[in-house]
């Protein structure tokens, strides 16, 4: 089996981007974050340092937990009528008393470069995308990357959220895949799962997706960003590698599993995405491709 490692690809698209940023076109991102969530806190600390890396300045609004959905609609407002911001990022799951929906829809479809303002989903489903979901865009641009044909191909996404599993399936059908969209209600998953030769899985559930799932040969991303600390769990998820993230259980607390068992998917899958490794790295990267895209848009 081969692993889609995304490094050096995710590396490539952040050097194109600081290409053109050291050729003049100059662009600004501002990232909101409400609240303590500590994993909220480091994925706006990565994508502000990713920003550094390629020249895009960058602002980072940290709200206190008490802010209000009113209050933030205020901050919004004011980065979407500034011209020194081409992009906004307002960092999700907001805080449960802040109507996400508002704030979401309150964003200059323009400036909306993590792809989520209905204009921005409606024109994707559409077929006539602007800004895409960094993760599904980022997805695309790996199997791109590694020659894997998309057309005619059985693809089958596990998953429906606004953010991974709808515009994945979006991007999918536009590129010629017949796409089946599979979630919590669907009935024997594992028998619509093994029809895929190109298998996306988005769900949240630590290797969920085993053996019994892959079609000999399919190719497998793996989107799911979860912890696990488990010693027996790491171990049945794990095989070979499992004494090396025990390793990193005893230091860190915790260590990184998709939502496939990689394990057993190593068994039957012809390619898998690593989980730290993989898709969570593009994601950062195709942020930078949106802003600088959303700059160069704005100025034309
Ligand atoms: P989400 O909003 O929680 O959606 C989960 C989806 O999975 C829902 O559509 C749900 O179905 C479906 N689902 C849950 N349990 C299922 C089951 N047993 N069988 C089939 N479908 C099931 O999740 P998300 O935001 O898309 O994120 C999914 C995972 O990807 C998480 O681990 C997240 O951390 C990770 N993620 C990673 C990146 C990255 O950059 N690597 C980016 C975004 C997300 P229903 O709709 O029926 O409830």
């Amino acid at each position: 089996m081969i692993k889609l490692e995304a490094a050096a690809l995710a590396a490539r698209i952040k050097e194109e981007v600081k290409a053109e940023i050291d050729g003049g076109v100059r662009a600004a991102l501002a990232a909101v974050r409400v609240g303590d969530d500590p994993a909220s806190a480091v994925y706006v600390r990565n994508k502000i340092r990713a920003c550094e890396e390629v020249g895009i300045r960058s602002e980072h609004h940290a709200l206190p937990e008490s802010t209000t959905t009113e209050q933030l609609l205020e901050l919004i407002t004011s980065l979407n009528t500034r011209d020194d911001v081409d992009g906004i990022l307002t960092q999700l799951p907001l805080p449960a008393h802040i109507n996400e929906t508002a704030i979401i829809e309150a964003m200059n479809p323009l400036k909306d470069v993590d792809g989520f303002h209905p204009v921005n989903a409606g024109k994707l489903a559409m077929g006539r995308p602007v800004f895409v979901p960094c993760t599904p865009a980022g997805i695309i641009e790996l199997l791109d990357d590694r020659g894997v044909e998309i057309r005619g191909a059985n693809a089958c996404v596990v998953g429906r959220s606004q953010i991974v599993g709808r515009p994945m399936a979006q991007l999918l059908l536009q590129r010629d895949a017949t796409v089946t969209i599979c979630h919590s209600r669907t009935r024997d998953l594992p028998a619509v799962t093994r029809t895929a030769d190109l298998l996306v899985v988005a769900i949240g559930r630590a290797g969920f997706i085993g053996r019994d799932h892959i079609k000999p040969g399919a190719t497998v991303i793996d989107v799911g960003m979860n912890k696990v600390s488990d010693a027996d769990e790491v171990r049945s998820l794990f095989g070979d590698e499992a004494e090396k993230r025990l390793e990193v259980v005893a230091k860190r607390g915790s260590t990184l599993v998709g939502d496939v068992n990689p394990a057993e998917a190593a068994e039957v899958a012809g390619m898998l995405t690593p989980v730290p490794g993989g898709v969570g790295l593009l994601t950062v990267a195709m942020l930078m491709k949106n802003t600088l895209k959303a700059a160069k848009l704005r100025r034309s």
